[in-house]
């Protein structure tokens, strides 16, 4: 028996970069998995590796930051899994900009996907959680949401709201043994972090005492550590994955 056997997780932005490492390290530990993207063939991969490592995934379409689609596909889900252990919200998005030049769009745009959607995916499944009173909720937030970052003021504004909204919510579902952590991960390779010049990059590393950028794999690690039944004193956390930047 591995430690998530006949449990369900849900992960958010699953098709590529974190996600897919959180969806594929949780599978690994036994877990079956619900991978949500933007659209159903974001997920194809995921679906196949997840499947490969001999559990069962489904693929579900959603865009987190609009509430009809989140609470359609988590009625979905429910019915399709019949339950859901763990909720990772991690589908996030950068628009990076000054803050001078910084559109109102952008700004909506990040807040909307990055806060607002870690809300509804966490509204919509948290009355199952309280029901079958048990559940573990992880936000991926970022060490920009506890450090700040020139040219991130959406993005640093959207993660430091993922760390509050994390504390509150951990506190209002606790006596239901439901706990509800975050990850901050430092700078992470990944799609999201390819679009960095080699010289930002490099600038990036030497801020991190580890002296390098840090894996998918590396987040994903944490996230089975707060699903896993270890974890299951700890709650309202927020632990840096980021080779040692925010200490
Ligand atoms: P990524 O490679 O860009 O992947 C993000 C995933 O989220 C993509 O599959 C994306 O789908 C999906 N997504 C975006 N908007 C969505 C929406 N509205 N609804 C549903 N899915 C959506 O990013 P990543 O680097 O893996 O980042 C994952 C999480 O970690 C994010 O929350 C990010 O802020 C956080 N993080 C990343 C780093 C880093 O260095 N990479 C550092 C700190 C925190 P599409 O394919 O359609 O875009």
């Amino acid at each position: 028996m591995s430690e998530l056997t006949n449990q369900v997780a849900v992960v958010t932005g699953a098709g590529r970069g974190i996600g897919q490492a959180i969806a594929l390290k949780l599978a690994a530990a036994g877990a079956d998995i619900a991978c949500v993207d933007l659209k159903l063939e974001f997920c194809a991969e995921t679906v196949q590796k997840v499947q490969g490592l001999g559990r069962k995934a489904w693929a579900f379409a959603a865009n987190v930051s609009d509430a009809a689609s989140v609470e359609a596909t988590a009625e979905q889900i429910l019915t399709t899994a019949g339950k859901v252990d763990i909720l990772v919200n991690n589908a996030g998005i950068t628009k990076d900009g000054l803050l001078m030049r910084m559109s109102e769009a952008d700004w909506d745009a990040v807040l909307d996907i990055n806060l607002k959607g870690t809300f509804l995916f966490t509204k919509a499944l948290v009355r199952s959680f309280l029901k079958q009173r048990s559940g573990r909720i992880v936000n991926i937030a970022s060490v920009i949401g506890l450090i700040g970052n020139a040219g991130q003021c959406n993005y640093g504004a959207s993660k430091a709201g993922v760390i509050g909204f994390t504390k509150s919510c951990a506190r209002e579902v606790a006596s239901r043994g439901i706990t509800v952590n975050a990850i901050a991960p430092g700078f992470i390779q990944t799609p999201m972090t390819d679009k960095l010049t080699q010289e930002q990059k490099d600038g990036i590393i030497k801020q991190v005492p580890l002296a390098s950028l840090g894996q998918p794999e590396d987040v994903a690690a944490a996230v089975l550590f707060f699903a896993s039944p270890g974890a299951r004193y700890i709650t309202g956390q927020v632990l840096p994955v980021d080779g040692g930047m925010a200490m």
